[in-house]
């Protein structure tokens, strides 16, 4: 008998009772270039050695781009820094505001557009990108535009003022939004920028600086350049950077931090995570295993605050496992574009063997490992839901980063113990709490060495809310009076 039908995985199996008709989101309406350049100065620049950006779901490419070398990153900084000598750093926040409340409008007014490309290019769920990153980023510039005038009001007894040119890297989970989190509180600070998206999910990032361009905004305000590693490398290291903005894994953040060590650059790092979510055994437990489920499958679990790690109370322990068993088996894993789908393309080759490699190794060191039964498509880079339970803190798929569909589950029996293991880790990002008593929650909250702890809910986000990590999840807080802070000087 299999594990699966050990837990009696066939009862409530609702995706044995009917198939869903194909829903894809049509693609005609999209306006995709064949090839992009850097923007610079308010303009696209083609120039350097040529890259691709691949689709994950199809393996088809969906356009050409180009490496900015170390002679272009310096053509972008020049241009930051000539526009926030010479026009951004002068101008009235009040006019600022309003550039900025434009890109916000724009993102709105091109969100089907966007989120269809941000699937295609990045592998996630049309619904996602339909209902969480456009929604969120144009949201984080409407945010960012009210600050802009306000100021000189927000820090009573002191003064403030913009930094100068900050140097931004992002990650490929939330290509979009990443690029609203950084630049929204630059701009509306005073700031000018030059930024790189990853290299696997660039086209968002192009479609953004499309309508930058429309918006008006002065030139040289905000420059993108693509690349790998070294164009990254190239940002932070170019001496007239004043401040480094760095998401990503936690082993390049290290990079970034030794780099910069010595000079005056300030910095802010949003780097990895192993999410607890905490279930006890007074909790509403089909509303935790919803909540799980949302925590760690989102995204495909490319999610730095992702709850991979379950830590539930020894009673529940086997009810919980029955439940998400069922639950998992109900997830639909496929096209990014069909509006079915739950579980999209793993974002490249790369992060798929790295997951492959983590899952095999939890197999090897004794963990007992369940897996959804659906049938994967034939092409693209595509991994199953899937949880491990009789998980030991030692063991690998419970310290690292997996940074996919991949559920560590372990137990505990009182809250003392909960907490002490929720905090085994060198990260620090999240956490999430479950349970039907308030000061339950709110002790274990203060328990919790995370930026972000979640009750009875999980991966919800804000642009009020500030967000960042302890230890090894880097330093520095994004969104909300908060990230305002790592773009200001304060006098
Ligand atoms: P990286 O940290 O390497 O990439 C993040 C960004 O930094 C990308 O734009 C990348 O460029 C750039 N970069 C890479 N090297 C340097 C450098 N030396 N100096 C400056 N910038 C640099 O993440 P990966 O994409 O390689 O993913 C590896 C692992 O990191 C994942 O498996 C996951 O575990 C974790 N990760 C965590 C994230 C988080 O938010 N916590 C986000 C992304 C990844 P390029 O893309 O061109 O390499």
């Amino acid at each position: 008998m299999s594990e699966l039908q050990k837990n009696g995985a066939r009862e409530l199996l609702f995706g044995d009772l009917w198939e869903y008709a194909p829903a894809p989101e049509s693609r005609g309406h999209i306006n995709l270039a064949e090839s992009y350049g850097h923007f610079i100065n308010g303009e696209f620049i083609k120039e350097g050695d040529e890259f691709t950006s691949v689709s994950p779901s199809t393996e088809e490419t969906l356009s050409t781009l180009h490496i900015a070398d170390d002679a272009m990153v310096d053509r972008a900084v020049k241009a930051a820094r000539d526009a926030y000598d010479n026009v951004w750093s002068k101008m009235p926040g009040r006019e600022r505001a309003k550039y900025i409340y434009r890109i916000a409008r724009m993102i709105q007014e091109k969100s089907r557009e966007l989120a269809v490309i941000e699937s295609m290019d990045g592998g996630k769920p049309i619904r996602e990108s339909r209902d969480v990153d456009i929604p969120l980023a144009a949201a984080h510039f409407f945010y960012y535009a009210g600050w802009a005038d306000k100021l000189e009001y927000t820090f009573p007894a002191s003064s403030v003022s913009s930094i100068g040119v900050v140097g931004q890297i992002i990650p490929w989970n939330f290509p979009l939004l990443m690029m609203a989190w950084k630049l929204a509180p630059a701009l509306a600070t005073g700031n000018t920028i030059v930024i790189k998206p990853a290299e696997t999910t660039p086209l968002t990032a192009m479609k953004l600086a499309e309508i930058i361009q429309e918006a008006g905004l002065p030139p040289g305000v905000v420059n993108i350049v693509n690349g790998y590693g070294k164009t990254g490398a190239a940002i932070v290291n170019h001496p007239d950077i004043n401040k480094v903005a760095f998401t990503g894994s936690t082993e390049v953040g290290k990079i970034i931090q030794r780099s910069i060590a010595g000079t005056d650059k300030r910095l802010t790092l949003e780097l990895g995570g192993k999410g607890a979510n905490i279930i006890f055994e007074d909790a509403a437990i089909d509303q935790a295993v919803e909540g799980v489920i949302n925590g760690i499958y989102f995204n495909q679990g490319h999610v730095c605050c992702a709850g991979s790690r379950l830590l539930v109370q020894e009673s529940v322990h086997d009810e919980v496992v029955r439940k998400l068993n069922h639950r998992i088996q109900t997830l639909i894993v496929g096209d990014p574009l069909d509006k079915n789908t739950d579980i999209g393309a793993i974002n490249s080759r790369e992060q798929l063997s790295k997951i492959q490699e983590l899952v095999q190794s939890g197999e090897q060191e004794g963990a007992v490992r369940f897996a959804t039964q659906c049938k994967l498509p034939d092409k693209g880079y595509f991994f199953p839901p899937t949880f491990f339970t009789d998980v030991s803190p030692s063991h690998r798929i419970a310290q690292e980063e997996i940074f996919g569909p991949v559920l560590s589950v372990m137990t505990f029996r009182t809250p003392e113990e909960a907490a002490a293991k929720a905090n085994n880790t060198p990260y620090g990002l999240s956490a999430g709490i479950w349970s039907d008593k308030g000061s339950k929650l709110f002790k274990m909250a203060q328990l919790m060495r995370a930026g972000v702890v979640w009750g009875n809910t999980y991966n919800k986000f804000d642009p009020g809310s500030p967000f960042g990590g302890y230890k090894e999840s880097g330093f520095g807080r994004e969104g909300g009076l908060h990230g305002l802070l790592p773009y200001l000087e304060v006098k």
